[in-house]
């Protein structure tokens, strides 16, 4: 039984490391995500906070310390066993969507699941089942560009979750769009969080959406405290 989905410990990463422009970003990061729990990640800009979700989410390498996900220790793993892992057990969400823009919301969440192996019926069931959870099925036929900026970003993390991940990381999901927009969008990943007994790291400048997460950390200085 292991009911850790992310663990981190001892994480460092230096940039240019060796040269007089070198920057240590992470000074050996320490933290678990027990399984349904979410936690806001709350940091100044520059801070690290990307780096740290990248290295979390298999993007990057750190330079030492482990990184654990559903069980899975990644140290010294190979690239498509990072490739597979990261495709099967994180999901990712941005600032911006990212959504290709020739495919419809709900192809959006079922091509990753058919990259997956996941039969073309089951695959839009399950996105139109997600679509529903953040209130916007009745978009499902829509592209992108005939979407609002919160209904895209919903579409985002309907995507995100599309294959069951163990993990999702988001780097200031709601960053992009106007307070009244933010706040019912981060709703709706809540709800979706929620409804999918998901664990979250979830990164936000907003100390009222900080505190709606179960706990929050700080990274100061290279290293996580707790708040
Ligand atoms: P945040 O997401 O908190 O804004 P980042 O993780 O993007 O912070 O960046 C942390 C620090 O590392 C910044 O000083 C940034 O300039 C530096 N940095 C980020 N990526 C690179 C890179 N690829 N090469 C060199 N420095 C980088």
């Amino acid at each position: 039984m292991n009911d850790v989905s992310l663990r981190l410990t001892g994480v460092s990463k230096t940039y240019n490391a060796g040269s007089p422009g070198a920057v240590a970003v992470l000074r050996g990061v320490d933290m678990s995500l027990a399984k349904g729990e979410v936690v806001a990640l709350v940091a100044p800009s520059g801070a690290g906070k990307s780096t740290l979700l990248h290295i979390a989410g298999l993007l990057d390498t750190a330079d030492g310390g482990t990184v654990e996900i559903a069980g899975a220790d990644m140290t010294g793993a190979s690239d498509r066993k990072r490739t597979v892992m990261r495709r099967d057990k994180v999901g990712f969400v941005y600032q911006f969507h990212h959504l290709l823009p020739e495919f419809s919301a709900q192809e959006n969440i079922v091509l990753p699941q058919l990259a997956a192996g996941v039969s073309r019926g089951i695959a839009d069931a399950r996105a139109l089942e997600l679509l529903d959870i953040v209130g916007i099925a009745p978009r499902a036929h829509h592209r992108p560009a005939a979407l609002s900026g919160g209904e895209q970003q919903r579409v985002a993390f309907c995507r995100a979750l599309a294959n069951q991940p163990s993990v999702l990381l988001a780097d200031e999901p709601t960053g992009n769009l106007d307070p009244a927009t933010s706040d019912t969008v981060f709703d709706a990943l809540m709800t979706l969080v929620r409804e999918t007994g998901l664990s979250a790291l979830i990164a936000t400048h907003n100390m009222a959406l900080a505190a709606r997460m179960d706990r929050q950390v700080r990274l100061e200085q290279g290293m996580l405290i707790p708040m």
